[in-house]
């Protein structure tokens, strides 16, 4: 640390956020199942609204928005008024964190929650709090006794990443119920669309005045590399949040992509019933070579070895095979290893890797 230039409280104490490894030197046939990212990529309407793009370079975008919110809205039958769009759901955690959140403040969210809600905690000088899990779930019993007059944020993302694992709406409401009066809940839903008739927490939001839920065009869309998230919420958060977001956060490529990316319910369905399919049978492979995994409701699996050593050694194998996986150590889970569900030839690749790694030893 320097001697005399110092940043505020708790920026040091933030452990810079590894991504995904991307690629293997030598290796051009490496596939990458590392960062949940969809297989099949982003669908043609996306990538032509890209293109069509490049010609409107020269203007500013909206700064409000519109056009994404009432498509998003009418997709999932929301309030415009009530949808803010961000740089990825991340930057609309990181306004939360700013807005609500300061020093002698809690965020709270569960032992192996998404790395993100601690680093804008910290980012912004308030105190992480973490609950424990239950068998790789959130414990809405430890979430409440977590919760003090001090918590301003309680972050669940549901599904959870890197567990996969769920709440149930009836769990989500004891959760909601019980927040401190100075508290409000977020709802992550990054992985909503891969949970068949879940909204992601959207009624609940419409029914109560602390509840909000994020979402993005990272995963389903196959959008990651361009950076687009968005939140629902009651109004005076909406109107709080707006107040801090930069009035051209996003391009306007990004929101005219986005807004032709929602519009592809073909590239969704397909998205999502290969998801489902894959990641069944990849359960299912990955149990039968006697790999545990609790059951995944997102689009990868917490595959989980009998020792620390062990996921090493099968990350070495993987790799050594052209396969890039997801080493979760960082979330507490040195012993696991996340694996994105990929397309069928790449399930194939990492079931018979692990398979030929298990008869190895
Ligand atoms: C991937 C992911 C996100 C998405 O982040 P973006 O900034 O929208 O790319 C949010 N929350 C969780 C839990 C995730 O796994």
């Amino acid at each position: 640390m320097h001697d005399r230039i110092r940043p505020q409280p708790g920026i040091l104490d933030i452990t810079l956020y590894q991504g995904g490894k991307a690629a293997i030197d030598g290796r051009p046939d490496a596939v990458k199942l590392s960062s949940n990212e969809n297989p099949f990529g982003p669908g043609e309407r996306a990538i032509e609204a890209y293109r069509r793009a490049g010609h409107a370079l020269h203007r500013y975008p909206s700064t409000d928005h519109a056009a994404l919110r009432a498509a998003i809205a009418s997709t999932y039958g929301l309030d415009p008024a009530r949808i803010i769009c961000g740089v990825g759901s991340d930057e609309i955690i990181t306004f939360l964190c700013q807005a609500y959140a300061g020093r002698g403040d809690e965020v709270l969210y569960s032992q192996h929650g998404f790395l993100m809600y601690r680093i804008s905690a910290l980012a912004v000088g308030a105190t992480a709090v973490t609950a424990p899990e239950r068998d790789r779930s959130t414990d809405v019993d430890a979430m409440i006794a977590a919760m003090t007059a001090r918590t301003r944020l309680v972050f669940v993302a549901n599904p959870n990443n890197p567990t996969g694992t769920m709440l149930s709406r009836a769990e989500v409401t004891r959760l909601a119920d019980a927040l401190p009066p100075a508290a409000l809940l977020v709802l992550d839903g990054a992985y909503a669309e891969y949970v068949e008739g879940y909204d992601g927490g959207a009624s609940l939001v419409d029914a109560r005045d602390n509840v909000l839920m994020t979402r993005t065009f990272s995963k389903i869309h196959g959008l990651g590399g361009l950076r687009i998230g968005w939140g629902y919420g009651p109004g005076h958060v909406i109107d709080v949040l707006n107040r801090i977001r930069g009035p051209f956060n996003l391009s306007t490529t990004q929101l005219e992509v986005a807004e032709a990316a929602l519009g592809d319910t073909e590239h969704l369905d397909r998205s999502a019933r290969e998801n489902a399919r894959l990641r069944a049978w990849l359960q299912r492979a990955l149990t039968d070579l006697g790999v545990k995994c609790d059951r995944s409701h997102a689009n990868f699996v917490l595959a989980r070895f009998e020792t620390e050593a062990e996921a090493e050694a099968c990350n070495a194998h993987l790799l050594s095979e052209g396969l890039i996986v997801r080493q979760v150590g960082s979330y507490g889970l040195p012993e696991a290893l996340r694996i994105t569900v990929g397309d069928e030839p790449a399930c194939r690749r990492v079931v018979h890797a692990i398979a030929q790694f298990r008869g190895e030893r």
